[in-house]
């Protein structure tokens, strides 16, 4: 019988890929899909590579731009290319699991700032908010959440 599918973010899973190259590893989650046929997913080493400079989500005039901390490039259209690049692989998902409060993978735990780089508020990742459009009838969930 065909396993289920579950994304979860690669870090998660005990990949260094975060932008200091360690690993943000989640034991429950881990045990709570060993059932299921997981994929990997992070859009940011593959485009940015392992360790790499920070990046935030700043609001500007009302949308969500993913710019980078020290030299403020504005990533948002590469990392959408990526994660859509991604998706078209993975039509059937029926579950994701995405890092909490990360620019790309966080579910209304991602602090977004003001173009002074101040707290605005809480919102998604770039890579959850096209998840939630792309994946209608999924379970798309935050770890903490
Ligand atoms: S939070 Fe997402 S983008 Fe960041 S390292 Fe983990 S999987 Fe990659």
């Amino acid at each position: 019988m065909l396993k289920k599918q579950v994304i979860i973010s690669a870090c998660l899973l005990g990949e260094n890929c975060r932008y200091d190259a360690q690993t943000k590893v989640n034991k429950e989650i881990l045990h709570k899909y060993k059932d299921y046929e997981i994929i990997p997913f992070c859009p940011e080493a593959p485009l940015f590579g392992t360790p790499r400079q920070r990046i935030s989500v700043i609001e500007i005039n009302g949308k969500n731009r993913i710019i980078t901390n020290e030299t403020n490039e504005d990533v948002t259209q590469k990392l959408q290319d990526e994660i859509n690049s991604f998706i078209i692989k993975y039509p059937q998902v029926k579950e994701i699991v995405l890092k909490s409060k990360s620019p790309s993978c966080g579910l209304g735990t991602t602090p977004v700032l003001d173009e002074d780089k101040f707290f605005l508020k809480y919102g998604n990742g770039i890579a959850a908010e096209i998840f939630l459009k792309q994946f209608h009838y999924t379970n798309i969930r935050d770890e903490i959440n």
